[in-house]
């Protein structure tokens, strides 16, 4: 099931998204919230009529970096051992066509498009065999790293975590074998970025047990699994789009940051 997160006339509710035609999907209204058991409304809208808003509110975006050996071998970077995390705060998520706005303090922002991992159930210390049974679903998602200022910076938190630094969307897969994906980027319709999950160093399994060793999931937390090959500048005024198979297409915009 694909389950987006909308406004319409000013209330915002979950919804299941129904069809085929990207111009003809319709959202059949879940009541309550998709963590718990849920029932679909039956009250149906046309995707076309709502804006969709970033498919969950995380209280946590734990990031994994050089995941896949290309992307690592790009940035002259040693492929780690161990699986690392960073984080991206909440305040940095933004939705399907959301403005991604160029932080004054850079002058070379990259795209990064990565496989998003959304937890489903509050859990620590999660063994190896019960990952899948915490796992919500899969969204796309763009790692957008101000480059100049993560070589500068220790901490990754101004390079990584600005705010508009973290698109998801456009919807929560729930129903998918993560294994291998194409995962693909294009900035202004040329591609960029195109990988398959399957190229992952540390797997999706290994990665969840890392973090959870560490910390508290909760339900909504979204976990970044890392970029292909590819990456490269975005500037003001391009469209960037992050293609997952089986998920959807991520598109934002670059702005100037007002
Ligand atoms: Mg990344």
């Amino acid at each position: 099931m694909r389950i987006a997160r909308f406004s319409i006339d000013g209330n915002v509710a979950f919804g299941a998204v129904e069809g085929d035609q990207p111009d003809q999907l319709v959202l059949d209204i879940i009541k309550g919230i998709p963590f718990a058991d849920f029932e679909l409304s039956g009250t149906k809208v046309p995707l076309s009529k709502v804006r969709l808003l970033p498919p969950v509110l995380p209280n946590k975006v734990v990031a994994f970096g050089r995941n896949y050996a290309e992307h690592a071998r790009e940035l002259g970077n040693e492929v780690p051992d161990a699986p690392f995390a960073f984080f991206k705060p909440s305040t940095s998520v933004i939705g399907p066509g959301d403005a991604i706005q160029y932080p004054s303090f850079s002058e070379e922002l990259h795209h990064e498009a990565e496989l998003a991992v959304v937890i489903g159930r509050m859990c620590r210390e999660v063994p190896r065999e019960r990952v899948k049974d915490v796992i919500f679903g899969y969204t796309c998602a763009n790692d957008v790293t101000a480059r100049d200022v993560q070589r500068r910076e220790k901490q990754w938190a101004r390079a990584k975590g600005f705010d508009s630094s973290c698109p998801l969307g456009p919807w929560v897969e729930t129903d998918l074998d993560p294994g291998d994906l194409t995962i693909q980027l294009t900035v202004n319709g040329a591609q960029r970025q195109l990988g398959r999950t399957s190229e992952m160093i540390h797997s999706i399994e290994d990665l969840i047990v890392n973090i959870s060793e560490a910390m508290t999931l909760l339900p909504g937390d979204v976990i970044l699994t890392g970029t292909p090959a590819g990456v490269g500048p975005l500037n003001v005024g391009d469209e960037v789009a992050v293609s997952i198979e089986g998920i959807g297409t991520l598109t934002n915009k670059v702005v100037k940051r007002g």
